[in-house]
């Protein structure tokens, strides 16, 4: 039971010396305040920080139990709450060139430390705020993403049939890629494009797109979606735009192309890595925006996205990227014909793809290990229970779509 504060366990003599005859009242009342001990460190001050991170954790606890075990509460919550959600908070920090979760992660760093050093004796005060930043985290993180990964997946919503494929069907699907990639290379079609001609043929002294350039890419990453909705009704609408990180090493060491942020409703992409993941990339995390959250889906929106797109440079980083996806499966079953197809590739599209392997090395280590096993555990967590591998998927995704095509 809690004891009122002034029970007399508590309660202290004043010394002899605090009576003060000619001090008037209101001295007298801060004296007689100031006998009684301090709370605890942090303790009483506290008390609103616990019961907001208890608040927003059990809510957040409460929405992830509903989408995972009530059948057509997460798909119900995509299409209605969710666009809410990304056509607000999404189009405001859409408003902003720079990311804002990249530049909140950094003060919140900084904050945390400042805040830290300055209350190392409280540690219950440290603690509550803590919990409760987390908290509101987490509850941005269930609303915006969370409850997305347990609504219908894209491929059931647009009708798309998947089936065993033979190899013979993965040699047409790669064969049709490379004409496609040695199609969209002509130098002519990207002296216009986002990247005027920086690539295809990238190396290593290739210098970084300027800021111009990017931004030029980002509107046409929303374009390329915005024309994909035309095709897929579940893609229409607004697309925020998409924002290169100011420190592009943080994803490069975890051998990251980009990232959703659930916090702001951001896409982040890095943007030192090859050239030809960039417009993928866009896309691939416009689609996460779009409450698309399996990766192997998202992969072939992007995919799909690119392709449409009036910008050269978008169409052929679309086809290398479906290349890399499909030439990979397809030299896991039959080597041979992996290597005559690569052989018909141009000698731009094959410095690319050699670049594109050396910058990935570069970082191949301790971190980019943790950085992987993380996302694999998080996907799992997620439901996604091919965990990274689920990224290969989007082969079978293209072989459904080209089935009857090609
Ligand atoms: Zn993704």
């Amino acid at each position: 039971m809690k004891l009122p504060i002034h029970t007399p366990i508590f309660f202290r003599c004043p010394p002899l010396k605090s009576y003060n005859p000619g001090g008037d009242a209101s001295d007298s009342s801060q004296k007689a305040r100031s006998l009684f001990p301090a709370p605890p460190a942090g303790g009483r001050d506290s008390r609103p920080f616990w019961t907001a991170g208890i608040f927003f954790s059990a809510l957040s606890v409460i929405l992830t139990f509903c989408a995972r075990t009530l059948p057509g509460f997460a798909q119900r919550y995509a299409v209605t709450v969710y666009p809410v959600l990304a056509g607000t908070l999404g189009r405001f920090c859409s408003l902003f060139p720079l990311s804002l979760s990249e530049a909140g992660l950094y003060i919140l760093i900084l904050f945390s430390l400042y805040y830290l050093c300055r209350n190392i004796k409280k540690p219950l005060r440290v603690l509550s705020r803590g919990f409760m930043i987390c908290s509101c985290l987490l509850f941005l993180y269930t609303v915006n993403c969370g409850i997305n990964y347990y609504r219908n997946p894209f491929s059931y919503e647009a009708g798309m049939v998947m089936e065993k494929s033979s190899t013979e069907d993965l040699y047409r699907l790669c064969a049709y890629l490379i004409d496609q990639i040695n199609a969209s290379i002509e130098p002519a079609e990207h002296t216009e494009g986002p990247l005027k001609g920086l690539y295809p043929g990238q190396t290593e002294d290739t210098p970084l797109p300027s800021p111009a350039d990017l931004r030029a890419m980002g509107i046409a990453g929303q374009e390329a979606m915005e024309g994909l909705g035309e095709q897929f009704p579940q893609l229409k609408g607004f697309y925020p735009y998409p924002k290169p990180l100011m420190g592009p090493r943080l994803l490069s060491v975890q051998q990251l192309c980009g990232i959703y942020s659930p916090f702001t409703i951001e896409a982040n992409y890095n943007r030192e890595m090859p050239y030809y993941n960039i417009p993928h990339t866009i896309c691939h995390e416009l689609s996460h925006l779009k409450g698309f959250m399996r990766e192997d889906e998202a992969n072939f929106i992007g995919y799909m996205a690119c392709i449409g797109s009036q910008s050269p440079d978008f169409r052929y980083s679309g086809y290398l990227m479906g290349w890399v996806y499909a030439g990979n499966a397809l030299a896991k079953v039959d080597l041979e014909a992996y290597y005559e197809l690569h052989s018909r590739l141009k000698p731009e599209a094959v410095k690319d793809l050699v670049w594109n392997n050396q910058f990935w090395d570069r970082f191949d280590g301790k971190v980019a290990e943790a950085s992987n096993q993380l996302n694999d555990r998080y996907l799992k967590a997620n439901s996604q229970e091919d965990g990274v591998r689920s990224y290969g998927r989007m082969v079978d995704l293209m072989l459904a779509y080209y089935k009857d095509r090609l």
